[in-house]
Parts: structure tokens; sequence; C-alpha cells
């Protein structure tokens, strides 16, 4: 009976494209929960602890210590790096807006919608069915790798700005998944910013994920008119099953 689903399993993975194999081979990086809830978690330390030994999170910070060794092989820093770093750190809260608003809220209507959502919102959409679950709160292997491999080209063989800003690129990456996390914890708000951060994340999951995008940054919100009064916006399909 094992041998026969066995070998139907082999028969399945054989038929897929390769693509998908791919991903499902780099879905069992990380294996499978329950890891808890984020409301479980009530000081910095230990936001510190549980972000480490999640399998998630490790796969994002190899991949930003392979980006880092990437750019040291590339030669020394040069001023221009620090204008490559300026400009990643302005261009974040954008960034961080188009990525969430188009790729994590991608659905499968149209076709760029359907690759979207294969490559990140359906991560992202359980995500939003369960926000404090910890099964669910970091970026997917199969998004980091992804986005790594495709960083590696210009990171190895464009000019060594361009590691440069592959490498902020991916700092940008694990300082939008950290700060994620740890808007989900029951860690308290010391300083407006950061309260400003957490009221924003929570109104996009309990009144409406159209708006309040941004997760290190509300700039964007700011800018581009997401971030309006809370009555101004109907409670949205989604958030009601959140
Ligand atoms: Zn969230
Ligand atoms: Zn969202």
């Amino acid at each position: 009976m094992a041998r026969a689903s066995r070998v139907t399993t082999a028969a399945a993975n054989a038929a897929r494209p390769l693509p998908t194999a791919l991903f499902a081979r780099l879905d069992r990086l990380d294996r499978p929960g329950p890891h808890g809830s984020a409301a479980e978690v009530r000081t910095l330390p230990a936001a510190a602890r549980r972000f480490l030994r999640h399998p998630r999170p490790p796969v994002l910070l190899g991949c930003v210590g392979a980006l880092a060794a990437m750019r040291a092989a590339r030669g020394p820093w040069r001023v221009r790096d620090a204008g490559v770093a300026a400009a990643a750190v302005a261009a974040q809260p954008f960034v961080e807006w188009g990525v969430h608003r188009l790729l994590l809220h991608a659905r499968s209507g149209s076709r760029f919608g359907a690759v979207g959502y294969q490559l990140a919102g359906y991560g992202h959409e359980q995500h939003h069915r369960d926000p404090t679950s910890l099964d669910t709160m970091f970026l997917r292997p199969r998004e980091v790798i992804t986005g790594t491999v495709l960083a590696t080209v210009p990171a190895l063989f464009g000019p060594s700005w361009a590691a440069t800003g592959t490498l902020c690129a991916g700092l940008g990456v694990l300082a939008y998944d950290w700060t994620h996390f740890l808007l989900h914890t029951r860690v308290p708000p010391r300083s407006a910013y950061y309260r400003r951060l957490w009221r924003g994340h929570r109104l996009h999951h309990y009144r409406n994920e159209r708006h309040w995008l941004g997760v290190t940054s509300p700039l964007g919100d700011l800018v581009l008119g997401t971030n309006p009064q809370r009555d101004a916006v109907e409670l949205s399909s989604l958030a009601h099953s959140g």
C-alpha cells in the first residue's frame, strides 16, 4: 500500500512542471508546524529567540549572508556604494508598498495575478486568514530563494554597485520580515514611530487589506493615499475572516 502510494507520488512529481516541483522541494525546508502564536511573545529577547528558532527566518538570514559574501568578493567599498545604500533606504517604503499591494495581495483572476499568487500571494493569504499564527507568518523559502537566485545575476556579473544594491534589497526584506513579526507579537510599542506602524498593520488586517500597506514605514501609504481615517474604509471580507 505504502509502496503504491510512493509510486503514485513519484508519478505525480514526474508529471509536474519543473518550477512547481522545485517549489515543492524548497517548501520542504520549511518544516511543518505547529509553531505557536506571535501573541505568546511579550519581550524583545523572546521575539529574537522565536525568530531565530523558527525554520523560515534562518533561510532568509542565510540568503542575506550569501548576498553580503557576493558583495565582499566584488572589491572595496566606494562613495558610490553609500549613494546606492541611501537610494535603497529612500525606496524601501515604496518598494514595500508595491510588493505588498501587487504581489502579496495578487489574486488569480488574471495571468499576472495567477503568477503572483503562486509565487507569494498564496502564502500571504494564509497569513491574513490567521494573522498571529507562526506557521504562516514569515516569508516562505520559495519566495526568499527565488529572489536570491534572481539577485545573484547582477550581484556577480553587474558592476560592484549592483552587488551593493542586491545586498541592500536583502537587508530591506530582512527588516520587513522581522518588523512584520514584531508587529504581531505582544511586545509593547515603546516609540511613537513603532506605535504608528503597529496601528497601521492592525488596520490592514482587521479593517481592509487594500490600505495601510507599509510595514517598516508609513511613508508609502502617506504619499500614495492608502492611509485613510479608519471609518472612511469599509470592513473587507478578508478582514472579517481574520
Ligand atoms: Zn501581518
Ligand atoms: Zn497584507
